[in-house]
């Protein structure tokens, strides 16, 4: 496999998939990998649901036609309930693949995802988690929210709720485990902590020690993540190594589309800003 193609966290701002399936296409990528928040902001349930079955379904299909491989996970603004949907619409086309706590290979490079966050102060939870036991909360902006089919549940004692699901540090540990560590691509929507990649406004460092950990430990060829659009800029920083691993946090700019144009062996990586055609 030659030339992979990251972007992460689009929130549907559907120039930016149009942008990236041009890029695809012009520096012939076999792989395009899609790093989480793939929806539109807002989380209102039926604006999700109609971007993945009008847009993102026949959007599938170009990559299908082109014979591009498509990767993806969700993230924490893709609300949990329209899982089996994003399943159903990924399930039209036999070179997309959603990788959301699942694993799948190409030429020998194995690819895992996980769309799990350490807790924020944002109400929707779907996705969050204490990092590890002990975890200590931080401020929340109201009480917790759950996506349902009738709409959002409320979960006035979060912390408490949050107290029954396995950490961060438990769901890392139950991921496929890849055949050779050296030719593994973690797609982990968190960022791990300690390496600048977790930058917020203002500059609170907000990444995950147990994604940190588990990197140390499992020692994959690369890991890609986002969720924090501004860290690159806070930081300086989107690309770090612990031990042989390179972590890639590109981020995503609020005015142009941020990738990374990447290649397997030798391990190279470039990031890019693309203006709004
Ligand atoms: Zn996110």
């Amino acid at each position: 496999m030659n030339t992979l193609l990251y972007v992460t966290d689009l929130h549907g701002q559907r120039w930016k998939y149009d942008l990236t399936f041009s890029l695809a296409r012009e520096i012939g990528a076999d792989l395009v990998i899609n790093g989480g928040d793939i929806s539109p902001s807002g989380r209102r349930h039926e604006d999700q649901g109609r971007f993945y079955r009008e847009f993102l379904d026949p959007y599938f299909g170009r990559f299908q036609a082109e014979g591009i491989r498509y990767f993806l996970v969700s993230g924490n603004d893709d609300l949990g309930i329209l899982d089996p949907l994003l399943d159903r619409i990924c399930a039209n086309h036999p070179l997309v693949s959603h990788l959301s706590r699942r694993m799948d290979s190409v030429e020998g490079y194995s690819f895992v995802g996980m769309n799990l966050v350490t807790d924020y102060p944002f109400r929707l939870k779907d996705r969050a988690r204490r990092d590890a036991e002990g975890y200590v909360f931080g401020p929340q902006l109201g009480p917790g929210l759950l996506s349902t089919p009738d709409g959002f549940r409320e979960i006035p004692d979060w912390p408490a709720y949050a107290a029954t699901l396995p950490t961060i540090d438990e769901e890392l540990a139950a991921l496929p485990a890849p055949p050779d560590p050296g030719r593994a691509v973690y797609i982990l929507h968190g960022p791990p902590s300690g390496l600048g990649l977790d930058v917020v406004r203002g500059g609170a460092a907000v990444g995950s020690p147990a994604t940190r950990a588990f990197l140390e430990r499992s020692q994959p060829l690369l890991s890609l993540h986002g969720h924090i659009h501004e860290s690159p800029d806070e930081s300086g920083t989107w690309h770090a190594k612990i031990g042989r691993t390179v972590c890639l946090q590109p981020g995503q700019s609020p005015s142009g589309l941020t990738v990374v144009v990447c290649r397997l062996d030798p391990l190279t990586f470039e990031r890019k800003v693309l203006p709004c055609e």
